[in-house]
């Protein structure tokens, strides 16, 4: 038998969050490492369209679990139907993303199956000699960069998050085999009920943004961010920040950038005054392309800078307003 690579798809309401299709991409290089196949999970009610999307984005069989139990997500029907499928199935390796659903998955499944789980990686490999999977992640509050293995149990369970992979091409004529199965699991016998739902409303798009300007603690004061918010709003972007001003209370968190924040891969990334620490780096190295704007020429963040502008913020961003308004 072939060691299968599993990618759980997320979905609310029968749609994909993206990065199921992204970890789709890099479990077809897992599997050609390990000369074995790419399948994913679907779990849901009336998701069978989900199917079809993963073929496109490079799975070659799917396990569907359609049931009106799945309706929405809670944590023992999708974790129990996922367990199952591992029980049946035996998968080498099972990635699902490092979002709220995610993480609140895994760490179910990991326990129900006794093996173990590297949360938020930033890396995956297969050890050509051994053939196990190496997941790396930032330790040490992200100053030495860890590389994890499970040796001894199946499956090798990571999450990653959101923009860490690139999304693949998707190919809408790849066909694959869906493989139905039953989740075995009552309403009556599932223990939290949903009441209510009140949507958040969402204010920032950072991890899917195609441009963020992004602030740090050189911007002096809060009131500063108004003018990157201009600045993102004439690219139609959005605004990002260090989490030395998000600490200081500047901006709200789900703005912050980095290790402890999101994670991003925007086409292009602009940081006004922000150093440019390890942990902030992480986040944002993958940019297509990084201006980085400091007035200090040795900061860490020219390193990786793609156009450095050694200079003050406070005259170079209203230059940049007054350019691009101009263009
Ligand atoms: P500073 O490091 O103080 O840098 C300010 C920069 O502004 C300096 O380079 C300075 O030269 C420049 N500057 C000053 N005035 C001007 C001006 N007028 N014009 C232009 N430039 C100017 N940080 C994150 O960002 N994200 C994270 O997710 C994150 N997670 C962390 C997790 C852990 C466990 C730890 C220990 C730390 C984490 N940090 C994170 C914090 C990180 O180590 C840095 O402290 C932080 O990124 C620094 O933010 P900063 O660049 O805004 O500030």
């Amino acid at each position: 038998m072939k060691p299968r690579v599993w990618v759980f798809v997320e979905q609310e309401e029968g749609q994909a969050h993206p990065v199921s299709w992204e970890l789709l991409g890099k479990a077809q290089e897992l599997a050609r490492d390990l000369s074995g196949t790419v399948e994913a999970l679907v779990l849901g009610h009336e998701v069978e369209s989900l199917a079809r999307e993963a073929f496109a984005y490079g799975a070659e069989r799917v396990y569907l679990i359609d049931d009106p139990v799945l309706s929405y997500y809670r944590n023992q029907p999708y974790a129990h139907g996922v367990v199952k499928l591992c029980r049946k199935y035996q998968p080498e390796i099972l990635l699902l993303g490092a979002t709220t659903l995610g993480r609140d998955l895994a760490g179910s499944i990991a326990t129900a199956l006794e093996t173990g789980l590297t949360a938020d990686v930033t890396g995956l490999e297969i050890d050509p000699e051994t053939k196990n999977l190496i997941m790396t992640r930032p330790a040490f509050g992200g100053n030495i960069m860890a590389s994890i293995l499970c040796p001894d149990h199946r499956p090798q369970m990571s999450t990653v998050r959101p923009r860490t992979f690139p999304l693949p091409e998707s190919d809408p004529s790849r066909q694959g085999e869906i493989v139905r199965e039953e989740l075995g699991l009552s309403e009556e016998e599932v223990a939290v009920k949903r009441v209510d739902f009140i949507a958040k409303e969402k204010t920032v798009n950072l991890e899917y943004a195609e441009v963020i300007v992004s602030g740090g603690r050189g911007l002096g004061a809060p009131e500063k961010f108004e003018m990157l918010r201009e600045l993102a709003r004439l690219l139609g972007g959005e605004v990002g920040a260090s989490r030395a001003v998000v600490d200081a209370g500047w901006i709200s968190y789900e703005h912050q950038v980095g290790q402890t924040g999101k994670t991003v891969r925007p086409k292009v990334y602009i940081a006004c005054g922000i150093s440019g620490a390890i942990q902030h780096r992480v986040g944002m190295q993958n940019a297509d392309f990084i201006i980085a704007i400091n007035t200090d020429p040795q900061a860490p963040i020219f390193r990786i800078a793609d156009l450095g502008i050694v200079g003050d913020l406070h005259q170079v961003i209203p230059a940049l307003i007054e350019a691009v308004r101009k263009a």
